[in-house]
């Protein structure tokens, strides 16, 4: 029997990304203050509204437009005000495909997540749909690719209108990709950091910029000060205490991930061996965590790219995938 359980853990743990992911995940709405609000599901992606005067700002599109719709009524029962503003925080299939379901005026990206969406974003929504065939529920719906209306390079700042204050967009340097921005309502001290920040979830870092993320980038980050933090996956985190566990969280896991794969490739081995390294020494304390064997393998490559001098990620395909999971992962 016990043989047996451990057989299946095997099976479950190399189908390919989170293909065999295929239970709904429980979504909590978390009311953060006043007219602010995180849809938060078990370490599945995370979404926000806030509310303005007379209009809403939602932060993330959900994968596809029949997943979005799921998230307005829960928002519905809350607030009836139209949304002007949809931001979102970076480029990934999974969080922006389900756009055309909020009727926004306008679509707020930071300009490198304009410019990656005409790069790559076609392979992006092939490649993050097979890994994450459940987050993909209603595919069919989705239009097309999601262009943002408006875009920034440093700071965007929206009058909430009334005494509701600002929410300020900014940008913090290359982190989980080269456009990621963050939503910071000052007066609220609430942050919502996209995938910067991960609360209790793996890091996927396929994309990424590894060493700029760990310093500078999460620097900036934890510079808010913020009370609230939503991350990109995972609970709200609440007090500065329980904020701060979860920056330093996702800094530990680059760090990690940094040290183990930097030794294995500044000592001439191969990329499989810095696979089993790294592996071997997130997993006593993330491997319990949504999304760690699925993310690793990316996580790595992308590593190792960056280690060897290649400056931008390479493009996802579902093809590359296959071929990266077959030799990591199996
Ligand atoms: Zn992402």
């Amino acid at each position: 029997m016990a043989q047996q359980n451990v057989a299946g853990q095997n099976a479950a743990r190399k189908a390919f990304a989170s293909s065999a992911d295929l239970d709904d995940k429980e979504q909590t709405l978390e009311v953060l203050a006043d007219g602010v609000y995180a849809l938060t599901a078990e370490g599945d992606p995370n979404v926000g509204a806030v509310e303005g005067e007379d209009f809403l700002v939602c932060f993330e599109a959900m994968a596809t437009p029949v997943a979005a719709r799921g998230w307005l009524r829960r928002l519905r029962e809350h607030t009836d005000k139209p949304v002007r503003y949809l931001v979102l925080s970076h480029y990934h299939a999974v969080r922006v495909l389900g756009a055309s379901a909020f009727d926004a005026d306008v679509v707020v990206a930071h300009e490198n997540t304009r410019a990656l969406v005409a790069e790559r974003g076609e392979q992006d929504w092939a490649s993050e749909f097979a890994r994450m065939p459940r987050l993909a529920t209603g595919a069919e719906s989705v239009p097309g690719l999601t262009w943002p209306t408006l875009t920034f390079s440093d700071r965007l700042t929206i009058d909430l209108g009334g005494d509701r204050g600002d929410l300020v967009l900014e940008y913090c340097g290359r982190g989980h990709t080269e456009g990621d921005l963050v939503a910071w309502l000052p007066k609220q001290r609430i942050l919502y950091a996209g995938d910067l920040v991960e609360s209790e979830a793996a890091l996927y870092t396929g994309d990424a910029f590894h060493r700029e993320w760990a310093s500078s980038t999460l620097d900036r980050v934890a510079a808010y000060e913020a009370e609230v933090l939503v991350g990109g996956r995972g609970a709200a985190t609440r007090g500065r205490a329980a904020v701060t566990a979860a920056i330093e969280q996702t800094r530990d896991f680059l760090a990690v991930l940094i040290r183990e794969v930097g030794a294995v490739h500044e000592a001439g081995g191969t990329l499989k061996d810095a696979f089993d390294r790294a592996h071997a020494a997130l997993e006593p304390r993330y491997g319990r965590w949504p999304i760690f064997e699925h993310c690793l393998p990316f996580d790595v490559s992308r590593l190792w790219d960056e280690l060897s001098g290649v400056e931008r990620p390479v493009i996802w395909t579902a093809e590359r995938d296959r071929e990266v999971w077959a030799q990591l992962q199996s």
